[in-house]
């Protein structure tokens, strides 16, 4: 066997746990504590104040946006709610953190015992994974470190609000954690509670891995990796852990419990530190907040408010409009573009899941062509989902073939109406069947010896006598209506 194989094979024998722990930067207007404004600034610590300086004496008061922005998330992933929480203290030094601790939520987190179903293939299978527990807490500041002038501290973000989602040791591999991040993100987009970006930072993604050999119960020692700042690092690091568990613990070494992170250039995880424990921060409650109660009617509203989730919608787009499961995955993406999808097909006329198909392969080539090349989003496109419908229904009724369809886009796209269009410049297919039958009949009539040739066995000169019909008929004659009438005369 060759080094490879028998990695595999050694591979083979074990499973992965994996858990992710995941931070998402709420879009509140301001932070979480006081009344700065989270928005982004080109001048380090202009949104600060003593609070999120943490000057001593200065008293937070919590931003109730946040609560319910946490509440949200908990109904989306079937936590359960808690009626009464609380805000503890996290103690660390460092020097992005001038209070030198962080609020945070310890042991009584305002969500907990929640579940979020993954796609594990390509045809809606999917498996549960367990949310353990949503906590709120505050982001801390931002360090700069540059070689020429020390290192610089920037408070614009102290004090921003997060919460942090804790996923249950569920997922066996890359691939797996990979589905559970998108689903995440996907979540936190749709509720508009998080835009998502893990490029920004605005998710973070931290993974908990551990290794055992299949069909044993104890879970082995776990590492965790930190800065998976994107899709990409997330499967590649976890994949690259996976591996070197398994070789450290085949070459009879030992795991140790500590933080690593994940080096893409190198493209390995290394040693950052020996994993800290909870006791290690000496949590405490926070003495200046008092609890956080949500309340019946508070949970009723936020309930009102929820939108339908994103795999529900796909689920749904794949029944209601008869939509292969790819394409309900595409267009439901981002709740804009699966807005966009629902308003073309209800400005159809004729209301059919083969229109709906239509409507689906139009979306999916031309319009996000011309999205992905204008680098816009489905909100900055010009053209009225009404116009898409109209396209689409010249085309499926053969009042214009699908060529000149994509041949009128562009003009399409600067505001003129498809029909509109279409009447103004003659194009309208010709579907009259005697015009078309006499058209045939006469270029049959000029080309006797070719029609000769084809009986003879030359039967490549169909395609021959078709581009002549199309030719006499200024290429708007129906091309199954002329095929119909040549293999009538000529068979
Ligand atoms: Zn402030």
């Amino acid at each position: 066997m060759c080094k490879e194989s028998i990695f595999s094979f050694m591979v083979e024998k074990y499973e992965a746990i994996i858990g992710l722990e995941v931070h998402a930067q709420l879009l509140t207007n301001t932070k979480a504590f006081c009344r700065c404004s989270t928005s982004y600034s080109l001048s380090p610590n202009a949104h600060t104040c003593p609070v999120c300086l943490g000057l001593p004496g200065a008293l937070p008061v919590l931003n109730n946006r946040v609560v319910e922005f946490a509440v949200k998330m908990g109904i989306a992933t079937n936590c359960l709610i808690r009626e009464f929480s609380t805000f503890s203290r996290k103690n660390y030094f460092y020097a992005d953190l001038p209070k030198g601790y962080q609020i945070s939520q310890y042991e009584d987190p305002i969500c907990y015992d929640g579940h979020i179903d993954i796609e594990t293939g390509d045809a809606g299978e999917t498996k549960s994974i367990g949310i353990t527990r949503i906590h709120m807490e505050e982001d801390s500041g931002k360090s700069i470190h540059d070689v020429d002038i020390d290192t610089l501290v920037d408070l614009n973000r102290s004090g921003v609000p997060l919460i942090e989602i804790v996923s249950g040791p569920d997922m066996r591999s890359a691939r797996e954690a990979y589905q559970y991040l998108s689903q995440i993100r996907q979540i936190v987009m749709y509720l508009g509670i998080c835009d998502g970006n893990l490029e920004e930072g605005s998710l973070r993604c931290d993974a908990n891995i551990s290794v055992r050999k299949k069909g044993t119960e104890k879970f082995g020692t776990k590492v965790e990796i930190k800065n998976l700042n994107s899709f990409r690092n997330v499967e590649k690091a976890i994949d690259y852990e996976i591996k070197r568990q398994v070789e450290t613990l085949e070459n009879g070494n030992e795991i140790f419990q500590e933080t690593r992170m994940w080096d893409a250039g190198a493209q390995q995880t290394k040693v950052m530190r020996s994993k800290e424990f909870a006791h290690d921060y000496r949590y405490f409650p926070e003495p200046d907040l008092g609890g956080v109660t949500v309340s019946e009617s508070m949970l009723e509203s936020v309930r009102s408010t929820m939108p339908e989730l994103p795999l529900d919608r796909k689920r749904r787009f794949a029944n209601e409009y008869g939509l292969p499961w790819y394409d309900a995955g595409i267009l439901t993406e981002t709740q804009k573009l699966s807005e966009y999808f629902e308003e073309c097909c209800s400005a159809l006329i004729t209301k059919s899941k083969e229109r709906y198909k239509l409507i689906s392969n139009w979306i999916m080539t031309e319009v996000l062509r011309y999205l992905s090349e204008k680098g816009i989003t489905i909100s900055e496109f010009p053209v009225p989902a009404n116009h898409i419908a109209e396209l689409v229904e010249m085309f499926a009724s053969e009042a214009i073939s699908s060529k000149i369809a994509k041949d009128i886009f562009p003009e399409v796209v600067n505001g003129e109406s498809p029909k509109e269009l279409v009447e103004r410049k003659g194009l309208l297919q010709i579907s009259d069947e005697e015009v078309i039958h006499s058209v045939v009949e006469k270029i049959l009539a000029e080309q006797t010896e070719n029609v000769l040739k084809y009986r003879e066995g030359k039967k490549n000169l169909f395609g021959h006598f078709v581009s002549s019909v199309l030719k006499e008929l200024g290429g708007k004659a129906n091309p199954r209506i002329v095929t119909k009438f040549l293999q009538e005369k000529l068979n």
